[in-house]
């Protein structure tokens, strides 16, 4: 019989959001295992099975990593880096063997107590994100334990290779991210999707599936209660919904669906090569935020006219000895090669708020030892532009690495959350400095590289003519536009209700700020999510915007909205909606505009 469970669904961007196929259904979970008290003789026994099967992991993930792609999302090796420095942990992994001496109890006993504690501290922590990560370290652990109980490393077991054309759906209580890539690396096995037990939106396992392009729905309880091997599985990552033996009918009308979302994708993906445009002709530029270097692949994939934002501190972040100049500068020419000629814009370091550098990096900074790790008001404190001008050698080490890449492609550089002039005033300094120190060096660099600044912060909207005299291009982060402007920590789940991009005085800021910056003939773009949101293309393309950056994925989606949009429409839609003060007028009217077939 018919029957459906609920979690929540993950959709990647590229690929459709319906998955069909036979349920595969993976191990229980070996944390439930056996816990007895040992004698004292078998206490170094009990030691060497824990090392064993630590080194087991760590060797096992150290193959994963010696294998990724050089092409591979960047999120990939993020998370093999993080299970790694989780599996390093002394917390974890001396932990348990002095349990095992002092209480003398068995291995997998010792461990599953230190996972418990771990997990605690983590449950603890206010931060939505951060709790979350409890789940990376059970996951981690969860491998320990499978080699405790194997003396084997933990590959996933998969069935031979199913009937001819058939896919299937993974059922565990839950997916570690070296899961999903050994999943990834074996080509015979077609996996359509994943449902799992555990996980939520934030975890890791939904990042992943995002970035590997897998539907998949998280947090289902009971999900390997209700589902049988070989069972007909539909899962819909739209709604979160996972159908189980579904009726002839309904089946049909899923693969009907289906059928149209890999069309629409395929049509899309004609439009890669396609020049943005209005329908009215006007040209548009689309670029995309990138993270790490490998991610340019995905920008190039999606046809990007330049990279709008490189978000450089992720090369910071997850490390104790912080990169040099020439780490730094492989990275920025990487990029700058790979785009061949079109624009490449590197921001400069966004530490602080929720980006921050381990205590050993702030350490190697000269942070002293015991300062506070955690300000109590981050968001607004020695952040970005803030941070790098109260280093001066990080600044100029980054500046001298992102001059050095202007030689090998059309490199611009982008301040972060500026409000001051004299902030402004303070970074063209460095530049400047940065270019004499590169020229006494004799290294070549473009000397007519632009600096522009991040708008971000209401002070520096409201004060553009002093910034457009000094900058040579804007870009408006409405991420963080929104989160200064109306006061809301945008990392706060509790306030997440009043994060409104709709807010008239955000709309107000961003329309001042396109308009100044036409006006004066400097170049303006939206780098924040604002900009790779369909419903809001024409509102912004209204406000005379004709530069957008965002994440690959969204690109072709506004694309082919801009298609279907004239700038006369839009600067009437824009006029409409700047004019009202009810952010649900405001709704109403991209609503209307929306639903309208096309353009006149
Ligand atoms: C923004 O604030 O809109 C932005 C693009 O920067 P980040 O999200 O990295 O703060
Ligand atoms: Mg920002």
């Amino acid at each position: 019989m018919a029957s459906e469970l609920v979690g929540v669904g993950i959709v990647s961007g590229t690929s459709p959001s319906i998955a069909i196929g036979r349920a595969h259904r993976l191990a229980p979970s070996e944390l439930e295992t056996r816990q007895y008290s040992i004698e004292r003789k078998d206490v170094m026994h009990e030691v060497a099975r824990l090392n064993n099967a630590f080194s087991l992991v760590r060797a096992e993930i150290d193959e994963l990593a010696s294998h990724v792609s050089p092409d591979a999302p960047g999120e990939v090796r993020a998370f093999l880096d993080l299970h790694r420095m989780i599996l390093d942990d002394p917390l974890l992994c001396d932990e348990p063997r002095d349990l095992v001496r002092t209480r003398l109890i068995n291995a997998e006993w010792a461990l599953t107590i230190q996972l418990e504690a771990v997990c605690k501290q983590f449950e603890a922590i206010d931060d939505e994100y951060f709790r979350s990560r409890s789940q990376d370290v059970r996951q981690v652990v969860e491998r320990v334990m499978k080699a405790l109980v194997s003396g084997r490393n933990a590959t996933v077991s998969l069935p031979p290779k199913p009937a001819d054309g058939e896919r299937l759906i993974l059922i565990a209580r839950d997916l570690s991210p070296t899961d999903m890539l050994h999943l990834k690396e074996r080509a015979e096995v077609d996996v359509a999707g994943f449902v799992t037990e555990m996980g939520g939106r934030n975890s890791h396992t939904a990042i992943m599936a995002r970035s590997l392009g897998l539907p998949a729905v998280l947090g289902v309880p009971h999900a390997r209660e209700a589902i049988a091997e070989g069972d007909l599985i539909v899962l819909d990552a739209e709604t979160g919904r996972v159908h189980i033996r579904p009726e002839p009918d309904a089946l049909a009308q899923f693969q009907q669906r289906l059928r149209a979302q890999i069309e629409s994708r395929l049509a899309l993906r004609k439009l890669k090569s396609k020049l943005a445009r209005t329908k009215d002709g006007i040209a548009v530029e689309l670029m995309a935020n990138i993270e790490l270097p490998s991610d340019v692949r995905d920008a190039l994939d999606a046809g990007a006219d330049g990279i709008g934002l490189f978000r450089t501190e992720f090369l910071f972040m997850n490390r104790d000895q912080l990169p040099d100049e020439d780490e730094q500068y492989e990275a920025y020419a990487k990029v700058a090669r790979a785009m061949k000629g079109k624009p490449v814009i590197i921001r400069t370091l966004d530490i602080g708020a929720d980006k921050v550098l381990t205590e050993r990096a702030r350490r190697g900074l000269g942070i002293a030892a015991g300062s506070p790790t955690v300000e109590s008001n981050p968001a607004l404190g020695l952040r970005a532009i803030r941070y790098c001008l109260a280093y001066p050698e990080l600044f100029l080490t980054q500046l001298r690495a992102i001059l050095r890449a202007s030689a090998v492609g059309t490199v611009r550089i982008l301040v972060p959350m500026l409000a001051h002039v004299h902030e402004v005033e303070q970074t063209l300094s460095f530049v400047a400095r940065a270019r004499e120190q590169l020229k006494e060096r004799k290294q070549r660099f473009d000397a007519r590289a632009p600096v522009g600044g991040m708008i971000e912060v209401p002070a520096a909207a409201l004060s553009l003519p002093a910034f457009v005299k000094r900058l040579k291009f804007l870009s408006l982060g409405t991420n963080d536009l929104i989160q200064y402007t109306l006061a809301i920590d945008r990392a706060d789940a509790s306030v997440a209700h009043l994060y409104d991009h709709l807010h008239p005085a955000v709309l107000q800021l961003i329309a001042r700020t396109i308009r100044i910056g036409n006006k004066a003939r400097t170049p303006v773009a939206v780098c924040g999510e604002m900009a790779g949101e369909v419903d809001l293309t024409e509102l912004l393309l209204g406000m005379g915007l004709r530069q957008f950056s965002m994440h690959p994925s969204q690109i072709l989606s506004v694309k082919e909205r801009l298609f279907t949009l004239s700038t006369k429409t839009a600067a009437k839609l824009a006029a409409r909606v700047l004019r009202a003060d009810d952010p649900l007028d405001i709704r109403i009217a991209l609503e209307r505009a929306m639903a309208k077939p096309a353009a006149k």
